[in-house]
C-alpha cells in the first residue's frame, strides 16, 4: 500500500509540473504576440507620405530591399552606406550590372537629394569598373520610372548595360518628334517654375 501511495504521490507531483510548464508556455506565447504587435507597430510607423524614417517600406520590401538586407544572393559590386550594385540577374550583355540606392523609393524624383547624390557618384565609379573590366568601352544607363516606362522592380535602380562589339546591349527604338520654338519656350518656364 506504501508503494501505492509513492507513486500516486510521484504521479501528482508530474500532474502539478507539467500544469506548471503549460501555464508557464501559455505566458511566453502570450509576450511573444505582445511583442509582435509592439514590432508590427514600430514597423509600420510612416510619415505623412506613407515612407518610414529609414526609407524601407517591410509590408512590401522589394526585391532589392532583400538584396540590400542579405535575404536574398547577389553578385555584389560595389556598397556603401546609401548605394548597393551588383550584377543584374538577366543581363542584355556581359556587365549589365544595377545601381540601387538603399532608400526604397519607387520613382527616382521620390529619392532624398542624399541618396540621388550618392547614386551618380557610384554610377560614376561602377561604369568606370564595368568598362575596365569587361573591355567594352560604350555603354548605356538606364532607369525605368513606372511601368509605363519599362519599370519591373519598384525600387529605383539605374541599369549599366555595356554595348559589345557583338552588337549585344541595350536596343533602344527612340521615335524623335520636332520641338517648335513657343512649345519649348512655354514648357522651359513651367519646368523651371516647379524647380524654384
Ligand atoms: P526594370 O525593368 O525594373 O528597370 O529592371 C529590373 C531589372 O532587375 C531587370 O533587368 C531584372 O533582370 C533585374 N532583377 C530582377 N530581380 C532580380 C534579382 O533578384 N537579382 C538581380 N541581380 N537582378 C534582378
Amino acid at each position: 500500500r506504501r508503494q501505492a501511495g509513492d507513486v500516486a504521490g510521484r504521479a501528482k507531483v508530474l500532474g502539478e509540473r507539467a500544469r506548471d510548464l503549460r501555464g508557464k508556455l501559455a505566458g511566453r506565447h502570450e509576450r511573444r504576440q505582445q511583442l509582435g504587435q509592439r514590432q508590427r507597430v514600430q514597423v509600420g510607423r510612416r510619415d505623412g507620405r506613407g515612407h518610414r524614417p529609414d526609407g524601407i517600406q517591410p509590408a512590401m520590401a522589394s526585391i532589392f530591399t532583400r538584396i540590400i538586407q542579405g535575404e536574398i544572393p547577389c553578385h555584389r559590386l560595389y556598397e556603401d552606406e546609401h548605394v548597393i550594385a551588383f550584377l543584374d540577374i538577366m543581363p542584355l550583355s556581359r556587365g549589365h550590372a544595377l545601381v540601387v540606392p538603399k532608400e526604397e523609393r519607387a520613382k527616382l524624383h521620390e529619392l532624398s537629394p542624399a541618396a540621388a547624390a550618392a547614386c551618380g557618384a557610384a554610377l560614376q565609379r561602377v561604369a568606370k569598373a564595368i568598362v575596365a573590366a569587361t573591355g567594352a568601352e560604350d555603354y548605356n544607363v538606364l532607369q525605368n520610372n513606372g511601368a509605363a516606362a519599362h519599370q519591373a522592380v519598384m525600387h529605383v535602380h539605374f541599369h549599366v548595360i555595356p554595348k559589345h562589339a557583338d552588337g549585344t546591349g541595350l536596343g533602344i527604338g527612340w521615335n524623335a518628334g520636332k520641338l517648335g520654338t513657343d512649345e519649348g519656350k512655354a514648357l522651359a518656364e513651367s519646368v523651371r517654375a516647379a524647380m524654384a
